[in-house]
């Protein structure tokens, strides 16, 4: 779906994305996971948009898209701070998005209904932010993000607010996302086990480039540096 060709960016002399190029395959599952501060979040906003490359480029089906706004790309950015409207019930939120692009009363009313069987947030539609949990306000910005139909989900440390048990009950929600929608996600984490579990492919970086790019079980088996072995957690 999605190719990165050489794509730089740079904030005065720093260099937070240095010639990175991946590849982002259809339905896929890809954690982009490294140390803080190596370029993760830089990168995934590159291919959201919200971010113009210095040099390289962004393809999506072969077309040139280095250029094109956030809000013309079937890619859909899920903030680190996912603030909901406090003052509209978990409906509306998740509601509000295809409202904003005047689709149509009935389309979504079935497809908001949808998405909130799916996250399993049906029970808690009428409810308001503040009377949710961490993770079921999480789950509601997912929802909102879900309903849009992206053909690319962007994710940038999406299960970082929860505690242990909830992480791991939302990791094997997405998965179950991933397959049931064709949905490709690409996942920020700085947690290698989160990535290890989840991710189709992983592309570990450091300062700006990527350190490797495979399969968990590639990394795992077969870390290209004694970085990607120490990041992985293989010890000798
Ligand atoms: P974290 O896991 O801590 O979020 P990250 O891997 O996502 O880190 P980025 O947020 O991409 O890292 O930042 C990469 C580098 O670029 C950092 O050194 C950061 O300080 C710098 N940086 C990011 N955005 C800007 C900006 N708008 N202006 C200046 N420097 C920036």
């Amino acid at each position: 779906v999605i190719e990165v060709d050489g794509v730089t960016r740079r904030f005065g002399s720093l260099t937070a994305v240095d010639g990175v190029s991946l590849e982002l395959g259809e339905g896929e599952f890809f954690a982009l996971l490294g140390p803080s501060g190596c370029g993760k979040t830089t990168l995934l906003r590159l291919i959201a948009g919200f971010e113009i490359p210095d040099a390289g480029r962004i393809l999506l089906d072969g077309n040139d898209i280095t250029r094109l706004r956030p809000n013309r790309r079937p890619v859909n950015l899920m903030f680190q701070s996912y603030a909901l409207f406090p003052h509209m019930t978990v409906r509306a939120n998740i509601a509000y998005g295809l409202e904003m692009e005047k689709r149509p009363k009935d389309e979504i009313r079935s497809r908001v209904a949808d998405i909130l069987a799916m996250t399993e947030l049906t029970a808690l539609a009428d409810r308001k932010p503040d009377k949710l949990s961490g993770g079921q306000r999480q789950r509601v910005a997912l929802a909102r993000a879900l309903v849009k139909r992206p053909r690319v989900l962007l994710l940038d440390e999406p299960l970082g607010a929860l505690d242990k048990k909830l992480r791991e009950q939302m990791q094997l929600e997405l998965k179950k996302l991933q397959h049931e929608l064709g949905i490709t996600f690409v996942v920020v984490t700085h947690d290698q086990d989160e990535a290890l579990v989840m991710a189709d492919r992983i592309a570990l970086m450091k300062d700006g480039v990527i350190a490797q790019a495979g399969s968990p079980r590639e990394l795992y088996e077969n870390p290209a540096s004694r970085f990607v072995a120490g990041f992985i957690g293989v010890t000798n």
